[in-house]
């Protein structure tokens, strides 16, 4: 048995096996190893490495084929048909048969199809040449081991052991089968950690050579609350373990009760509590829940699984779908957000020595083609707006210029729908999200040119405190209870107020039980967060009253840190969690 720690992601314990998930193998010394093959045993290695891709490409076609359609699908039947090809096959032994090695054989026959394609005069062939350079990493990626789509393959309950988990390597994951999530890298606010809270399954992040102290079908157990992970446990730390996890999900259900439930303070002001999503199904699971409303729709997963950039009507259509599902409660929708440490297939940018400061967000409004993506964003949800309670949201606005910028292009986007007879719902708010320090700390001159500010404390944590939120090394200083946090949202609620405009927060800092009793006493309008915390937070806004609630923040804004804020909160808040 063996104790391991690292930062506390998501509540909970799981107990399972490990399926340690290897993304990045050492592709180098794999085709080193290759090169060593003698011709024989290289030809072996081929056919092997050709019906593992056949196998898993079909798997590809028929998951894609059920998700997004037999057109998209049929990109993988026509790989299939390439690894299948007798002249293919041939051509890349004969290769290995000159002396050539394995992997440079694959390339000289994938590099000499593309060409072929690439002279022919039709269009549509011709962009299959990538699909053709496709298969070849298909191939080589099968001869050295790596397994791209281990997480896909998922077929019994696991818990996920890897360095790191990006939004592709999840968009892959078959959900139901998730016990939890523990990871190298990241930091309380990454993507895994957000996925795991979403899935309501526990997560640890950030521990330190994760992947060298697991194996492969190892039993793990995740304490998501505290932090620790235990490797191979003994049998009384097991039964201590499922003791408490039982205790657990009995807690669960009992808070369920609160999710039919209005938030309202002892005194009788109503908070709305809504939720975070990133996907059509978790609108349905939001109701349940007891959401208010969605509070931010993270529009990045329309763009994870897609080779190609969405449509106007693609995303007209999923937006109509969550909207109607929504009925009268709003829908607030953010542009994408890719940029930062989200990146999506469809989009190469440029790399960037420091992409959390680079070109992120609404900042694609600057570059000609990117603008286009938000204007299709734009115009997809005016047109579904006339269909329930639509909001816009934009992110990662740092300037007053950027904001009126956004209102402009909304404007010539709403004109030109309305001059081709489109439907548009008469009041569409539109807002930004405050993720920078310029935009908080300027928020009075921002308010009167948007309908509300929904603060993102996940960015503004690292922002302020210049905190890479991914980043486990340093995450001793990311901290969202850190007073200058708090200092900051109460400049945007004054400033807000002032010009009778809303403030919610939809960063990760909404869903802490510890944090309701300052955010109420800034003087919040709505709080949203991951689906699984609603019934809680619900309950917690209940046991507050707005006077004892300023009275905490007035002693909060004068502690000097983190640490004061937490203990104090401890100390003087009904703490549920
Ligand atoms: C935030 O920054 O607080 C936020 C909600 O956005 P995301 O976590 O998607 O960056
Ligand atoms: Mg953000």
């Amino acid at each position: 048995m063996k104790i391991v720690v690292g930062i506390p992601a998501s509540e909970g314990i799981a107990i399972g096996k490990a399926l340690v998930y290897e993304r990045e193998s050492n592709n180098e010394i794999d085709t080193l190893q290759l090169s060593s093959l003698t011709p024989n045993d290289a030809i072996k290695r081929f056919q092997e490495a050709i019906s593992i891709s056949i196998s898993r490409l079909g798997k590809l076609a028929r998951k894609t084929e059920v998700e997004i359609g037999p057109n998209e699908a049929a990109i993988f039947d026509a790989q299939i048909l390439i690894c299948e090809d007798d002249d293919f096959q041939q051509s890349v032994i004969k290769k290995i048969n000159q002396g050539i090695p394995i992997d440079k054989a694959i390339w000289i026959v994938v590099d000499f199809y593309i060409s072929k394609f690439a002279e022919m005069d039709n269009d549509y062939f011709k962009e299959r040449a990538l699909d053709i350079q496709d298969v070849g990493n298909q191939i080589i990626k099968a001869l050295t081991g790596s397994n791209p789509n281990a997480l896909m393959e998922l077929t019994e309950k696991k818990i996920i052991v890897s360095r790191v988990l990006t939004p592709s390597d999840t968009v892959e994951l078959p959900k139901k089968y998730v016990l939890g999530f523990l990871t190298e890298f990241g930091g309380p606010t990454s993507h895994v950690a957000i996925i795991a809270r979403a899935l309501n399954v526990p997560a640890v992040i950030g521990i330190p050579e994760l992947t060298h102290q697991i194996s492969q079908g190892d039993l793990l157990i995740i304490d998501g609350t505290n932090g620790h992970v235990i490797i191979n446990p003994d049998t009384k730390t097991l039964g201590k373990y499922a003791v408490q996890q039982k205790k657990m999900v009995q807690n669960q259900q009992e808070l369920q009760k609160f999710a039919k439930i209005q938030a309202k303070t002892q005194d009788g002001k109503l908070i709305k509590i809504q939720a975070n999503i990133g996907s059509v199904d978790e609108v349905y699971r939001a109701m349940d829940h007891g959401a208010d409303g969605i509070g931010l729709l993270r529009t990045e997963f329309l763009y994870l699984e897609k080779k190609d950039l969405p449509t106007e009507n693609e995303l007209f259509d999923t937006f109509k779908e969550i909207l109607s599902a929504m009925r009268e409660k709003a829908v607030i929708l953010r542009t994408l957000d890719i940029g930062g440490d989200k990146d999506i297939p469809s989009l190469v940018l440029p790399k960037e020595e420091n992409p959390f400061l680079g070109l992120r967000g609404s900042r694609f409004i600057s570059d000609a083609q990117l603008r286009r993506i938000i204007i299709t964003q734009v115009r997809a949800a005016l047109r579904a707006s006339s269909f329930g309670n639509l909001k816009i949201m934009f992110p990662m606005v740092s300037t007053l210029k950027e904001v009126l910028d956004l209102n402009t292009l909304v404007n010539e986007c709403r004109s030109d729908l309305l001059a081709n007879g489109y439907n548009i719902a008469t009041s569409v708010e539109i807002g930004i999200m405050v993720e920078v320090p310029s935009i908080a700390l300027c928020a009075e001159a921002v308010a009167p040119y948007v309908d509300f500010f929904s603060i993102g404390t996940n960015d503004l944590t690292q922002y302020v405190l210049a905190a890479d939120r991914t980043n486990e090394t340093i995450a001793y200083l990311y901290d969202h209870f850190h007073p200058s946090v708090f200092r900051l949202i109460q400049i945007v609620v004054n400033a807000a107020h002032k010009y009778g405009k809303w403030v919610g927060i939809c960063g990760e800092l909404a869903s802490e039980s510890l944090a309701t009793p300052i955010l109420l006493g800034l003087g919040i309008d709505e709080l949203s967060m991951n689906i699984n915390s609603i019934p809680k937070i619900k309950r917690q806004v209940t046991r507050q009253s707005m006077n004892k609630s300023k009275e905490i923040l007035k002693t909060v804004l004068d502690l000097p840190t983190s640490k004061d804020v937490r203990k104090f909160l401890s100390q003087n808040s009904i703490n549920d969690i």
